[in-house]
């Protein structure tokens, strides 16, 4: 005959299993997203998304922004590693990393 805390380890004991069984269930699926995508490509967000502007935050501009591919000229617009679309060297948005 079993203890009443037998069986409720036994029933917490099944629940951690499931929990187990879900978390994994999850980490193949995001496993399986990354491997359908090609090396190296990244998913860029709309500018709208990453709250983009053509104007610097303060000190903040893309220029100074690790993210920032420089078009042809220094002054001239580029890209970003993660936002979408064409970025003004003086534009910022939300993801700003200062360059080191
Ligand atoms: S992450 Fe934002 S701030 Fe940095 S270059 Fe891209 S658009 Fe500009």
């Amino acid at each position: 005959m079993k203890k009443r805390n037998d069986r409720f380890d036994a029933g917490r004991r099944a629940l951690i299993g499931k929990g187990i069984q879900v978390a994994a269930m999850g980490s193949v699926a995001a496993l399986g997203a990354l491997a359908a995508s090609p090396a190296g490509a990244q998913a860029k967000v709309s500018q709208a998304t990453a709250m983009y502007q053509d104007k610097p935050n303060g000190t903040q501009r893309c220029d100074a922004c690790m993210q920032f591919i420089p078009g042809k000229t220094p002054t001239s617009s580029g890209t970003c590693k993660l936002v979408e679309g064409v970025i003004s060297p003086h534009g910022w948005c939300g993801l700003f990393v200062a360059k080191v």
